[in-house]
């Protein structure tokens, strides 16, 4: 008889939000595929519906810990103050059920807590970033100054616009924690973030040929073997697996003309002024280019949603464009009709457009999608940024420049040609295939 080899065990922890499960669920996938048995513990809040998606893996769920209602930072430390007793245990009661076949822990960057317990009981913690390599080389410079006198230093205009040594395009203001509240939290945040404690590896979703040197940097300055093995969402088949969305948006774009449309999206967290949105509506109308626009609810502040606009407005918004409260963003992004993306600059949605082929226009609300939107307008110049006020006029234009003029057709092309690059380091013998395949040998080494 055929004897088996038995199948070892990768425990996976996102972070609960959708730009982290997602990805967190593709690695999943991919490794599942590879072989390995996949258990995902989850704390009770934004739980990945069902199984149904994913047969096969085994889902745990720690105790709720009371999430609801909290703005990020203060939800991040909560998670991590909260969570390792209650993990400790489920990780104790996991060897037991599966007779110590645990190879190792993957853990969000964001779940410091599990380094801990790892450590505790001697398992093998490996991190998993879901943002740019780029982002985390800003975060380990940053940790390295002196934050109360940097934070001093960049009252000063000149030191904000300096350069960061070797980091082109960074300039010393994108190093910054920005819009998550009182800055002493973020940076606290951001230190155990880069504090790698026990961990023997980092995976990030990218690939080297999107952040080639932010990886060697990382290589050398976190002397674990970093992994590049994305973008994983190219080979995955991971659905919708938190929010329901709207997929009459395809047969609205299935009417439209080649590239003309402009898609609009603020990720999932994100959110905007309603005089912004309004400025948004007049800029979008008067550009005269149809387009999609995601309207999250509970992403315009103080307001319900876009029916809240004066009824002109919202008339003509009606009758140009199409509203969605959650689009099937992938494809949405493949589509032929889309032209280009109004996007906040979060890194899975950038990972997206890119894949797509799609050029963007930048309009990054915090630290991370910044140092993202820096990349897409000065290096991979696929893109470029909207800074200031949104103001009607500066939105049409944004627009025209992107779907209308010849500066978004060369856009078009630059994103067209790293879109190959992109699928070709994803086939047998690119650079993430060979790193995931490293990776896997990794995991399965004693
Ligand atoms: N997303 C989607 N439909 C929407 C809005 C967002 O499918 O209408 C998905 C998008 O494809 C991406 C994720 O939600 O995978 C957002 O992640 P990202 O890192 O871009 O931003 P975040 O929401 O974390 O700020």
């Amino acid at each position: 008889m055929e004897m088996r080899e038995a199948k070892r065990r990768i425990v996976l922890v996102p972070v609960p939000l959708q730009g982290h499960v997602t990805p967190m669920m593709q690695l999943g996938e991919a490794l599942s595929l590879k072989g390995f048995s996949i258990t995902v513990v989850q704390v009770q809040f934004n739980l990945v519906s069902s199984s149904q998606h994913f047969p096969g893996f085994q889902f745990v769920n720690l105790p709720n810990c009371e999430l609801e209602g909290l703005g990020q930072i203060e939800f991040l430390l909560k998670l991590n103050k909260t969570s390792e007793a209650s993990f400790k245990d489920c990780i104790g009661q996991l060897l037991l059920q599966h007779g110590n076949d645990i190879a190792c822990i993957i853990h969000d960057e964001f779940n410091y807590f599990c380094g801990a317990v790892a450590k505790d009981l001697k398992l093998r913690n490996v991190i998993f970033s879901t943002q740019s390599a780029t982002n985390h080389v800003s975060r380990c410079v940053f940790s390295k100054l002196e934050s109360d006198k940097f934070l001093i230093d960049m009252k000063d205009q000149e030191m904000q616009d300096k350069m960061v040594e070797n980091l082109y395009p960074l300039r010393y203001k994108d190093l910054l924690p920005s819009g998550f509240g009182p800055v002493e939290q973020a940076v606290k945040i951001r230190r155990e973030v880069v504090n790698r404690r026990t961990a023997s590896a980092v995976i990030f979703n990218t690939a080297s040929c999107l952040e080639s040197s932010s990886l060697s940097w990382l290589q050398k300055e976190l002397e674990i073997r970093v992994y590049a093995i994305g973008p994983l969402h190219i080979t995955a088949s991971t659905p919708s697996i938190l929010l329901e969305e709207d997929k009459g948006c395809i047969e609205w774009l299935n009417k439209q003309k080649p590239r003309s449309v402009m898609y609009i999206s603020i990720g999932t967290l994100a959110q905007m002024e309603a005089e912004e949105v309004l400025e948004m509506a007049w800029g979008l109308c008067n550009s005269n280019q149809p387009f999609l626009w995601v309207i999250r609810p509970g992403s315009i502040l103080g307001s319900e949603g876009i029916e809240s606009l004066p009824n002109e407005v919202s008339r003509m918004v009606f009758e140009k464009g199409y509203i969605v409260k959650r689009a099937p963003q992938v494809e949405v992004l493949k589509h032929y009709a889309v032209g280009g993306f109004w996007s906040h600059c979060g890194w899975n949605s950038t990972l997206e457009s890119i894949v797509e082929g799609v050029p963007m226009i930048c309009r990054p609300f915090q630290g991370e999608q910044k140092v993202n939107a820096k990349y897409l307008e000065g290096v991979w110049k696929i893109g470029f940024q909207v800074e200031g006020e949104v103001e009607r006029g500066k939105v049409e234009e944004a627009v025209k420049r992107l779907i209308v003029d010849e500066e978004g057709a060369c856009m078009r092309e630059r994103a067209l040609v790293l879109k190959e690059k992109l699928k070709a380091s994803v086939r047998n013998g690119g650079s993430s295939y060979n790193d995931l395949d490293d990776l896997v040998n990794y995991l399965k080494t004693k």
